[in-house]
């Protein structure tokens, strides 16, 4: 059926699991398209440039919003970071939906834009804090100093909680991502998503028959 696309927002504290949430997702439906963020933070080992995030200095960053070419944009934890717009309206035109790892900032500045009606968003909370650092550092990608500035930021990201659609207490793996395939499937059936129902039921009630 016609629709236009959803814009999905997961937000988290960093090491609650969204990033491994949003792989799960886009394992599941491979339609997904994963909106792919800049950002003036280095990469990872093992970060591909154009797939986990386009890598950019800060001068060519703020080029990029001084020309409106970000959907939003926010500063976390000193780096830059902000959504392309152009990819989003494009899958959004052709009823492709589009998955966001973005931060509360993100979330609000999208829910805020002309594509507001379109989101839907999703809070991924750590089952405790102690949890949530155990997670940041079996991750062995941040160093000890950058683990705990994550760490005290946790507390500010999780406070924009209430501004979500849904929320998934991320304890076990598994059952999160079932939680997340059930609401991005619930989402699709909405009555007022299906655009292209009218025609479809007009045609069912005239059909010849019994
Ligand atoms: P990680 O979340 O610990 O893997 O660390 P990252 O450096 O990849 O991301 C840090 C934070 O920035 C996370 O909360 C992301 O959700 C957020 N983030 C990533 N991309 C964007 C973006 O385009 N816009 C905004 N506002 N936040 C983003
Ligand atoms: P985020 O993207 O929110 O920063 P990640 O998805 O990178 O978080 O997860 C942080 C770490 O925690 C990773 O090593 C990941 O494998 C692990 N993890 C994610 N979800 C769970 C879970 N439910 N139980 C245990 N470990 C998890």
């Amino acid at each position: 059926m016609d629709r236009s696309g959803l814009l999905i927002i997961l937000s988290s504290p960093s090491g609650a699991g969204k990033s491994t949430l949003a792989r799960r997702l886009m394992e599941w439906d491979p339609t997904l398209r994963f909106s792919v963020s800049a950002t003036t933070r280095k990469p990872r080992p093992g970060e591909v440039e154009g797939d986990h995030y386009y890598f950019r200095e800060p001068g060519e960053f703020r080029a990029m919003v001084a020309a409106g070419n970000m959907l939003e944009h926010a500063e976390v934890f000193g780096n830059l970071y902000g959504t392309p717009r152009e990819p989003v309206e494009e899958a959004m035109r052709a009823g492709r939906d589009t998955l966001f790892d973005v931060d509360w900032q993100g979330g609000q500045q999208i829910r805020a834009s002309a594509l507001g009606n379109h989101v839907i968003s999703i809070f991924v909370l750590p089952p405790s804090l102690a949890e949530l650092e155990r997670r940041l550092i079996s991750r062995g990608q941040d160093a000890p100093e950058v683990i705990a500035g994550r760490m005290q930021k946790s507390r500010d990201e999780i406070s924009h909680w209430a501004e979500y659609d849904y929320v998934i207490v991320n304890e076990d793996i598994d059952q999160s991502a079932e939680a997340l395939k059930t609401i991005l499937t619930a989402e699709r059936l909405r009555r007022a998503r299906q655009t292209g129902l009218g025609p479809f039921v007009r045609g069912l009630m005239e059909e010849e028959g019994r």
